[in-house]
């Protein structure tokens, strides 16, 4: 049979792009909807179903585009190659960023919220509105407006106390749509020309989180921390240079701008490189404690509750703990946000206070929970760590009282493990140690277990 005889035998599977049967283009790779490519031809199917990007989230590729098998990874350029090559042809084409081909590929809202979940305990409501908000936001992206709809910014604004997971939150959501975030914190930003950072220096800093890659920084996330702090201050005489201005500094950000960046600096000036970056597509989350917000919130409910028919008692939500989620615009407004500002800000999120048993469970449940950690370390020296539930209750309360949220469960625990880990190496015929209620409070001795199976006690903890 000739060559071109095998090409036509039509019994044999082909690729859909380059018409070769299998014998001549090798082992073809199963796409959904019946379509079968050739390897050569995988770069090119993969842009036409993703227009350019792959069809990742989270970097992971989704195992039923590849039902026939996984493409060798030879074919694939690298990342960074594919990368400075698209961007080159942009820049050649002259086309405007947050082109389709720069975009994630986000799944549905439920999706984002069962990856966070493995991560972020309780919150739901916050995991909730941040889903939607992040689907809305890269669908906005994909939207040439061509229908005359244009679909506004869905920024964010996260209301909740300290160590309740606001940061953790965004770092997680932007591990897992592999977006570059930028950090930062407003207390560190005043008006320009006074001392402290700009408010263009958040981007240089999501540059930097995005190797300065302009386009890949222009579809990135901004945390604004501690934004409570940049509150209008009251009864003052002199120039609010860190409060009020720096809200208007962040308005056109917020809305979407062209701005002017130094590239490997906060600063400007002459020694700096300087490049420009459009931040329509650039979503912003601004979180805070707003501590003092509870009194107004308060003040404005009781009020309502007390007019009318429908009056209740005065003092109906004088001990309601999450308060903050009654926060209006109107409260915000009192406490001292400017109402242009709160304006760009549409999707308003509140986290809980953590309870005991949201504690106990941060510790043990997130796939990078504390615990884990510490098993993990042990494990490496073929030691099997336990902890008894109730001690985990007690390390739980002992947080609680602390009022830092979850960030006071690493600090007890490494209180009484330093010893537990400064022993237990010293002794190779131990293989299991379980921490016990009576050890956290210091009454009693963790369990050991000695490979061979016999128990024995510790020394108590010191102190
Ligand atoms: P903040 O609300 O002040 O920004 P963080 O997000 O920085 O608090 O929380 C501090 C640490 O506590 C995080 O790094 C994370 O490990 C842990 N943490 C806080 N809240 C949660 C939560 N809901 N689920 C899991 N871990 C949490």
């Amino acid at each position: 049979m000739s060559e071109e005889d095998k090409n036509n035998d039509k019994n044999q599977d082909y690729c859909y792009l380059c018409r070769r049967t299998e014998k001549v283009a090798g082992k073809l790779i199963q796409l959904p909807q019946g379509i079968r490519v050739c390897q050569d031809c995988l770069q090119k199917s993969i842009n036409l179903i993703d227009g350019g990007n792959y069809p990742f989230f989270g970097g992971i590729m989704d195992p039923t585009m590849f039902a026939g098998g996984m493409p060798p990874v030879g074919n694939i350029p690298p990342m960074g190659g594919r990368r400075a090559k698209e961007k080159a042809e942009k820049k050649e084409k002259g086309e405007g960023t947050g082109a389709a081909g720069q975009i994630p590929v986000v799944p549905a809202p439920h999706r984002i919220k069962a990856q966070l979940d493995e991560y972020v305990i309780g919150q739901e409501q916050a995991k909730k509105a941040v889903a939607v908000a992040v689907y809305n936001h890269y669908k906005r992206i994909r939207d040439d407006a061509s229908d005359g709809v244009e679909i506004e910014k869905s920024n964010i604004l996260m209301l909740g106390p300290t160590g309740s997971g606001k940061t953790y939150l965004v770092q997680t959501l932007a591990k897992l749509l592999d977006v570059p975030l930028a950090i930062t914190d407003a207390t560190s930003l005043t008006e320009a020309g006074y001392i402290g950072d700009d408010v263009e220096s958040v981007l240089s800093k999501l540059l930097a989180a995005a190797e300065n890659d302009v386009l890949r920084a222009e579809r990135g996330i901004v945390f604004i921390d501690e934004i409570d702090k940049i509150a209008k201050k009251r009864n003052t005489n002199s120039r609010d240079v860190s409060g009020e201005a720096v809200q208007q500094g962040l308005l056109k950000l917020l809305e979407g701008a062209d701005v002017e960046v130094p590239v490997g600096a906060t600063s400007k000036n002459a020694m700096v490189p300087m490049t420009t970056i459009s931040t329509r597509n650039i979503l912003f989350i601004c979180g805070g404690a707003f501590s003092g917000l509870e009194k107004v919130i308060k003040e404005r409910l009781n009020k309502a509750s007390t007019i009318g028919f429908s009056g209740d008692l005065r003092d109906k939500y004088d001990n309601e703990k999450n308060i903050l989620k009654y926060a209006s615009a109107e409260d915000l407004r009192e406490f001292g946000m400017i109402p242009e500002f709160l304006g760009r800000l549409p999707v308003v999120c509140t986290l809980e206070d953590l309870s005991c048993d949201m504690l106990v469970r941060i510790l043990t449940q997130p796939k990078n929970a504390i615990i884990r950690q510490y098993k993990k370390l042990f494990a490496m020296d073929e030691v099997e760590l336990n902890f008894e539930p109730e001690a985990l209750a007690v390390i739980a309360e002992r947080a609680l009282l602390k009022k830092t949220g979850a960030r006071a469960l690493r600090a007890i625990l490494e209180e009484f493990m330093l010893d537990i880990m400064y022993e237990i190496p010293k002794d190779e015929t131990i293989g299991r140690v379980t921490i016990t209620r009576d050890y956290v409070e210091k009454k009693g001795a963790p369990g050991i277990e000695l490979r061979q199976g016999s128990i024995r006690a510790l020394p108590q903890q010191h102190g």
